[in-house]
């Protein structure tokens, strides 16, 4: 496993590796944790080369104090990775992907109109920003992303369609804590008072998957929020239910054969996300 910091070193590594051999990629931020690593051990198990990137990536926060406290544990991170067949860590500072203003401008419509994209206002333009930069310094055949951010998936796929890049996107089921809180990079700057109060946000999806089967749309979202408004320390951002391909909220069960409820929540001043898959 080899920690590189500039695309020129990246690409004359993987030209090391020699052609016809698959290239696996898995865009990280860092702060590693067994979310991370699930991907990241598909990635190993289905290429023959494996690239992680680890950069926290400026352009996707709206907010700079999200920005500024988002932990940053590199250390850590390659520690963590090391013996798991990892071949190329790429870890660039920022002046590295952005030597100047990235000015693009993508067009998601209708999928970035929605959730996090409407309540994080150019999130998704950084996020895009960031992962076809990526895509080009890597030139990945497939790319390991995690339903944890449903939409991102969504907008993804939309920009690898639009750019007509020649990956495959591969989307990888959320990985939980034991008690069911899904891991986040985030949850290590909750305070154990604001932990304890996280786990009711899978507690509260888990259980309306159940409430769902004989309740109507409405009812099971006007369920979870009232659930998750017994924790005092958590606030509903938004809960929606939506089509899982679409994004767009659904009225009725039978609007759509995939329907999952995406959440937001703020813990403390912690933003969580989650959700859960009604039918699929
Ligand atoms: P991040 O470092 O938060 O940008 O996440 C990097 C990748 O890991 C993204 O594709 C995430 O969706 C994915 N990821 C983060 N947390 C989880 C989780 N709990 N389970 C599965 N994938 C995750």
């Amino acid at each position: 496993m080899v920690v590189v910091k500039t695309i020129k070193e990246l690409k004359d590594l993987l030209n090391s590796f020699g052609e016809n051999r698959k290239v696996g990629f898995v865009p990280t931020m860092g702060a590693l944790h067994a979310g991370h690593v699930s991907l990241i051990e598909r990635c190993v198990n289905e290429n023959e080369v494996s690239v992680v990137s680890i950069f926290v990536n400026p352009t996707q926060f709206n907010d700079k104090k999200d920005l500024e406290k988002y932990p940053r544990t590199l250390d850590a991170d390659c520690k963590l990775l090391e013996g798991k067949g990892v071949d190329i860590i790429f870890a660039p500072a920022v002046e590295e992907m952005y030597p100047e203003e990235d000015k693009r401008v993508f067009d998601f419509s209708p999928l970035d109109k929605v959730m996090e994209g409407k309540c994080r206002p150019g999130h998704f333009n950084g996020v895009a920003q960031i992962v076809s930069k990526l895509f080009d310094a890597v030139n990945p055949d497939r790319a390991y992303f995690g339903e944890k951010d449903f939409q991102q998936v969504a907008i993804i796929k939309e920009m690898v369609h639009q750019l007509r890049y020649d990956i495959e996107i591969k989307a990888c089921p959320i990985k939980r804590e034991d008690d069911g809180l899904a891991l986040s990079s985030r949850n290590s700057l909750l305070s154990p008072e604001e932990r304890s109060q996280a786990v009711n946000i899978s507690k509260a999806l888990f259980a309306s998957k159940k409430y769902a089967d004989t309740h109507t749309v409405d009812e099971t979202k006007s369920y979870v929020e009232s659930l998750i408004a017994e924790s005092p320390l958590l606030k509903t951002e938004y809960f929606t239910i939506v089509d899982g391909d679409t994004l767009q909220d659904i009225k009725n069960w039978e609007d759509t054969d995939f329907a999952v409820g995406c959440i937001a929540v703020f813990c403390g001043n912690i933003r969580l996300i989650d959700n859960i898959k009604y039918k699929e």
